[in-house]
């Protein structure tokens, strides 16, 4: 997915019998997919994947002038899980009603730090000041200080800080500065987000739904169909649905995840143009007398692929029957 237009731009369709296993399948196809795109001549700067260790080692062996970055809302998220863990131990408990501001920490020091990992850190880790109530420091003799406006006598006074002896805040100092997370905020800094390209996947389900069996290039054309309706409806130009009036119409869901109301905007309803303008060009083809048409041809190049995924060889009909006989008869044949 394009990350300016949102736009499906290049896809690859991988069967499990082409890898060794289906985790092997992501590198494989990813791979598979960065080449096509580069191969066209396509300049890629940035790729936003999420922490997978092998693309993330493809990435920093073979492509090591594209900038990986990974989506900040997984992490945060995946952050968030852990300090609500936390805060239901007894003796750190003091860290509940830190959870979501320390969240909001995270998204602000990768938003803001635009492209400066350095200086991304130096805002993540300003945290353990600002958490304790302090809010000016010094490092290595340089003075630092917190991005907020001076609290008021009375927010100094009533906020819940903690203190640096505290059960909660050794847990909390010693999940903020853990090697993996920082290694991980220092390819957030250019805020890249995923979230456009799980909202397709979900409406894949709808080409391709997970309880019906699909042949290879029929999988594949429903992926087509799918990647169409996408960069039809889904762009980053779609527009927000208006009143009679002309004002923006926004619909208040309750979020399951933060228990609170919120608002969020209604888009114009999508549209399938995209298939009268295939069928058009279906016909225009059957009717152009220049083009030849083989009954036997496909239009979708289908890879080697083995007959099913299966690890082992099929065994005949009678071995199968024997077998399944024998072990169904087996405990009475015994008595
Ligand atoms: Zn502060």
């Amino acid at each position: 997915m394009d990350d300016s237009t949102k736009q499906i731009v290049g896809f690859e369709l991988m069967q499990v019998s082409q890898a060794s296993s289906s985790v092997a399948m992501e590198p494989l196809g990813f791979r598979k997919g960065l080449e096509k795109i580069l191969n066209e001549g396509i300049d890629v700067k940035v790729i936003t994947t999420d922490r997978h260790p092998s693309i993330r080692k493809i990435m920093r062996e073979e492509y090591p002038h594209i900038i990986h970055q990974f989506d900040p809302w997984h992490v945060a998220k995946g952050f968030k899980k852990k300090m609500v863990a936390a805060s239901n131990r007894r003796e750190c408990k003091d860290l509940a009603p830190w959870v979501r501001s320390v969240s909001n920490h995270m998204w602000w020091s990768c938003c803001t730090s635009k492209g400066d990992a350095k200086e991304l850190l130096r805002r993540w880790m300003s945290l353990q000041h600002h958490i304790t109530g302090v809010h000016r420091w010094e490092e290595n003799g340089t003075e630092y200080r917190c991005f907020h406006q001076d609290l008021s006598a009375q927010e100094q006074r009533t906020k819940r800080w903690l203190n640096v002896n505290s059960p909660s805040f050794k847990a909390l100092k010693s999940m903020m500065m853990d090697t993996r997370l920082l290694k991980d905020l220092q390819q957030m800094t250019l805020f890249k987000h995923t979230g456009q390209l799980e909202v397709f996947h979900n409406a894949l389900l709808k080409y391709c739904p997970k309880r019906l069996h699909f042949q290879y290039p029929a999988m594949k054309a429903r992926n087509m169909l799918a990647i169409m309706d996408h960069n039809e409806n889904h762009s980053t130009d779609r527009e927000q649905a208006s009143t009679a009036a002309g004002d923006p119409r926004t619909n208040v869901v309750f979020k399951k995840q933060s228990q609170q109301w919120v608002s969020v905007p209604i888009y114009t309803e999508t549209t399938q143009m995209f298939r009268d303008d295939l069928m058009e060009r279906v016909l225009k083809r059957r009717l152009d007398p220049s083009v030849k048409f083989k009954a036997t041809s496909s239009h979708i190049q289908v890879p080697h692929l083995s007959a099913n995924i299966a690890s082992v060889p099929k065994p005949s009909k009678e071995e199968a029957i024997q077998s399944h006989t024998s072990r169904f008869k087996g405990p009475s044949e015994k008595e």
